[in-house]
C-alpha cells in the first residue's frame, strides 16, 4: 500500500476547502485549532496501471500549513510532520510520498535525528520525498514546452529559481548534462551553495533574480517560499515559458499576458481515472488524473513494489535515478502536464 503525505497551502486556503468539502465546524478553525490538530487519513485511493496493475493507498493529512514556519510556531511544524509519519507507518503503509513542505520540513530541521515519536521508531525507507520524479517530470515539462512554443533549446535561456535545492538542483543536473540548452541561470539566495552548485555543474551563470528573469525564455520556479510572489509580465521576454513547479506555488497570480505561458509544473497526467477526491483540494484542472508528481512517486514505488526511500535527502538525485523514475512514469501511463 502506498500513502501521501500532504496539506493546504495556507490557512485561507484550508478554511476554504474544507467548506467545499462540507467539512464546516474546519472551516471555522484558525490557525491555533490547525496547530492542536492530529494528523488524520482522509482519503482512500484507488489507482490503475495501464500494465492492468491496481495499487492501493490512503492519504494522510497533516495538518501543517505554511504559516506555521513563522516565529514562534516551528516546533509544532516538526511535530506535523513527525505525526504525520508515524501515523503513516502505524497503518501500515509501506511507501509514502513526503509532499509539498513535508521534506522540506524534514531537511531543513534536521529531523532524521528525530525519528522516535512516542512508542514509533520511524523507518525511513518507508518514505520517500517524491523530488526525483519531480524533477524528472520538471524537465520533461521544459523539453516539450520549448517545442510547443517554438523555443530553439541551443539557443535557449533556461532559468531555475530555487537552483540550489533538491529538486532545482537536479533540475540544472539534467539541463546542464542531457539537454542541449544554450544558457543556464542559477537563481537563489546563498552566494555560497550556488557557488558549490555551479563548480559542481561546470556551467551555469550565478545570478539575481531581477537580472535573470528578462533574460530568460523558460523560467522554472522551484523555491520554499511559502507564499507566491508577483511579477511584472512587460520585463519577460516574448515568448516567455514560466514552469511553476512550488507548492505552494511561486507565482502569486497568474500571469497573464500574450506571448507569457504559464504551466503547472511538477504536475502529471494519468491516462486512467484514479478513485479518489483529494486532488479537488488542489485546484487541478482534471482532478482525476492530474496530479503532483511526488505523489505519483509513491504510487510508481508500490507498482513496481519498490518499497524504499527512493528520493531522500537533500541535493543528491542522480540523472540515472531520474531516468529511471521516468521510464515506469511512462511504463504505468503517466505523463508531464504541457497544457
Ligand atoms: P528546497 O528547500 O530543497 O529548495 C528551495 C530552493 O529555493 C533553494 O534553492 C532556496 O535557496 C531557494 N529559495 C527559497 N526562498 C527563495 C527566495 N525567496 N528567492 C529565491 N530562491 C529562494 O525545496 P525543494 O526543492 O524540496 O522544493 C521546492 C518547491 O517544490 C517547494 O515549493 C515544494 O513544495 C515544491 N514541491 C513540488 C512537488 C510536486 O510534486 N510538484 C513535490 C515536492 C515539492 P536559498 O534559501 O539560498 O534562497
Amino acid at each position: 500500500m502506498f500513502g501521501l503525505i500532504g496539506h493546504l497551502t495556507s490557512l485561507a486556503h484550508a478554511q476554504r476547502v474544507t467548506r467545499e468539502l462540507g467539512y464546516e465546524e474546519y472551516a471555522e478553525w484558525d490557525l491555533e485549532v490547525w496547530c492542536s490538530a492530529p494528523p488524520q487519513i482522509v482519503d482512500e485511493i484507488t489507482v490503475r496501471s495501464i500494465t492492468g496493475q491496481v495499487a492501493r493507498g490512503l492519504y494522510v493529512e497533516s495538518f501543517f500549513l505554511p504559516e506555521m514556519l513563522a516565529g514562534s510556531r516551528i516546533k509544532t511544524a516538526i511535530r506535523k510532520i513527525l505525526n504525520a509519519m508515524a501515523h503513516a507507518q502505524k497503518h501500515g503503509i509501506d511507501i509514502t510520498a513526503l509532499g509539498g513542505f513535508s521534506s522540506i520540513v524534514f531537511e531543513n530541521f534536521n529531523l532524521s535525528q528525530m525519528l522516535r515519536v512516542r512508542n514509533i521508531e520511524l523507518d525511513i525507507h518507508r518514505f520517500t520525498t517524491g523530488n526525483t520524479h519531480t524533477a524528472y517530470i520538471i524537465c520533461r515539462q521544459v523539453e516539450a514546452a520549448m517545442v510547443k512554443y517554438g523555443i530553439e533549446l541551443t539557443k535557449a535561456t533556461v532559468a531555475v529559481c530555487g537552483a540550489t535545492g533538491d529538486i532545482g538542483s537536479a533540475v540544472c543536473r539534467w539541463l546542464a548534462q542531457r539537454s542541449e540548452i544554450g544558457e543556464l541561470l542559477l537563481v537563489a539566495r546563498d552566494p555560497q551553495r550556488l557557488a558549490d552548485l555551479q563548480g559542481s555543474l561546470g556551467r551555469g551563470q550565478v545570478m539575481a533574480m531581477p537580472e535573470a528573469l528578462p533574460k530568460a525564455d523558460v523560467v522554472v520556479w522551484v523555491t520554499s517560499m511559502t507564499q507566491g510572489m508577483s511579477l511584472n509580465p512587460a520585463e519577460l521576454r516574448r515568448p516567455c515559458v514560466l514552469i511553476d513547479g512550488g507548492y505552494p506555488k511561486n507565482l502569486a497570480t497568474q500571469v497573464q499576458a500574450p506571448g507569457v505561458y504559464v504551466l503547472n509544473g511538477g504536475v502529471v497526467e494519468h491516462s486512467l481515472d484514479i478513485d479518489w477526491r483529494i486532488m479537488k483540494t488542489a485546484d487541478m484542472l482534471n482532478p482525476a488524473r492530474h496530479l503532483f508528481a511526488c505523489f505519483a512517486e509513491s504510487m510508481l514505488l508500490e507498482l513496481e513494489g519498490w518499497h524504499t526511500n527512493f528520493s531522500w535527502g537533500r541535493n543528491n538525485i542522480a540523472i540515472e535515478s531520474m531516468e529511471k523514475i521516468g521510464e515506469v512514469s511512462q511504463k504505468h501511463g503517466f505523463r508531464p502536464l504541457i497544457a
